[in-house]
């Protein structure tokens, strides 16, 4: 490694909460660096503490996880289950997982008391996306992350305007996000696919281009953003596990990597 990496290494807080700061001094460290050399630095050196992967396992989900499977499979990867994931999607969670040889994917349910307390009849997603998210996503996984220091996220900019100005390194709630394909663009992705072989989500030939739960996910038409189709006819671009992203702190981290 680097001298100069050496001693930013050791700038880095290794406390279980980060600031501003650390995800700027990380934005300008591997600003220009190759996505491969970059999760190889983070996940080898331990730099960013205990990290925990958040996949869907949806659209384009497996590029993320092939990388890391190719420096560590045991890294642990987070799945929200729902409850109201397309049968495809279980499926495709489980044919990933064997095939990249994922030793420690969890997946998350919901609490008993508040599926029954506020959505006994399943049909929250319906009159309350929010609070839908609230209980099936955001409190189970702040549960689950609270015994990480980091999460990775295989969030793009691409994919929507609210997540044009994606940085590599964020801070969300004291807690560091890594966004590894955050500078990634469409053709590199399907690059990705066509050299490693990777199979693609059962439902994205049907023109699902973001795959989430199966009552608030739609066919994207011709021209939309890539997550157009999510939470159709409602004023709701994230479930709450991640924010949209307003500004623009990254140093440059959306260069391009290639
Ligand atoms: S995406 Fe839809 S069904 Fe899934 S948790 Fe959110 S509101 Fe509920």
């Amino acid at each position: 490694m680097a001298e100069a990496t050496s001693r930013a290494l050791d700038r880095i807080s290794t406390a279980p909460r980060y600031s501003e700061a650390d995800a700027i001094r990380l934005n300008n460290m591997f600003r220009g660096r190759d996505t491969v050399e970059m999760l190889e630095t983070v996940l080898k050196e331990q730099m960013l503490g205990d990290v925990a992967v958040v996949s869907s396992f949806g659209a384009e989900a497996v590029v993320l996880l092939h990388l890391i499977s190719r420096v560590d499979p045991a890294v642990p990867v987070l799945f929200l289950e729902t409850g109201k994931h397309f049968p495809e999607t279980l499926s495709y969670r489980d044919q990933i997982t064997a095939l990249l040889g994922l030793s420690d994917v969890r997946s998350l349910t919901p609490e008993a008391g508040d599926i029954l307390n506020r959505d006994e009849t399943g049909l929250r997603w319906s009159y309350d996306p929010d609070g839908c998210c609230e209980i099936r996503k955001v409190k189970p996984l702040a549960k689950a992350l609270a015994d990480f220091d980091a999460q990775i996220s295989g969030r793009k900019a691409f994919q929507s305007a609210t997540r044009a100005a994606l940085p590599r390194f964020e801070i969300e709630e004291g807690r560091l996000k890594m966004n590894p394909l955050a500078d990634w663009d469409k053709a590199q992705i399907d690059a990705y696919f066509a050299e490693h072989s990777l199979p693609r989500h059962p439902l994205e030939a049907q023109g699902y281009l973001s795959i989430g739960c199966a009552p608030c996910t739609s066919i994207v038409k011709p021209g939309e953003d890539p997550r157009a189709g999510r939470w159709r006819g409602w004023d709701k671009t994230e479930c709450g596990i991640h924010t949209p992203v307003t500004s623009s702190d990254d140093n440059g981290a959306n260069d391009p990597v290639f």
